[in-house]
């Protein structure tokens, strides 16, 4: 047993032009793919062989395992992402856009507070909307950090990585971020995520 790579929930054409297929063969295919066999590679002789990438990512963070951490988490937060995503637009609704408007005011402050954040963060990272007893807010980690070892339940991500947007976007961090906001949010699955109360687990 080894952690899998989830297969991207969409054509990898469905999000061009905003973000294309070339992005994508790269982000999912070279990238994210690296820090799957990177964790399968680091346990496959050890006591986390058969253990799912959320056991690894805290049994890493727990034993100050750098390397192990930081490919574990990416290869968690990718999977993650990539359910973020999804062609057409659409506006949160039902429990989701009433915790939205309850704690940042109204829909348009909470998008561009998450813009601003994911436009933002220094270097490599991710920006996230993360649920905490009940009460929704907008923060960004670094490099591979994940809201799994900070006793959040993750709603929604965006990577701001480089990678993420450079061959579309070149170095306008901004215009991906605010088309992934206005085209590209997957709002049914951070809805979901609201929904259940607990981090999203990724499937086996
Ligand atoms: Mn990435």
């Amino acid at each position: 047993m080894a952690i899998t790579q989830p297969p991207l929930p969409f054509a990898e054409d469905a999000l061009a032009p905003d973000i294309s297929a070339e992005t994508l063969h790269y982000h999912y295919g070279k990238h994210h793919k690296a820090y799957v066999d990177k964790t399968n590679d680091a346990v496959k002789d050890g006591p986390l062989a058969d253990a799912s990438v959320e056991a690894i990512v805290a049994a890493a963070h727990k034993d100050g395992n750098k390397g192990l951490f930081n490919n574990s988490a990416q290869a968690w937060n990718h999977a993650f992402y990539w359910n973020c995503l999804a062609p057409g637009g659409a506006r949160p609704s039902g429990e989701l856009a009433a915790a939205i408007d309850r704690d940042f005011g109204s829909y348009d402050a909470f998008a561009e507070k998450l813009v601003t954040e994911a436009v933002n963060h220094f270097a490599s990272g991710w920006a996230w909307l993360v649920e905490k007893d009940g009460k929704l807010s907008v923060t960004s980690y670094h490099d591979a950090d994940t809201p799994l070892v900070h006793g959040v339940n993750p709603l929604f991500t965006i990577d701001v990585w480089e990678h993420a947007y450079y061959i579309d976007k070149r170095n306008d961090r901004k215009a991906y971020v605010q088309g992934m906001v206005d085209k590209l949010a997957n709002w049914d699955f951070a809805a979901d995520n609201l929904a259940r109360g607990t981090a999203w687990v990724q499937p086996a």
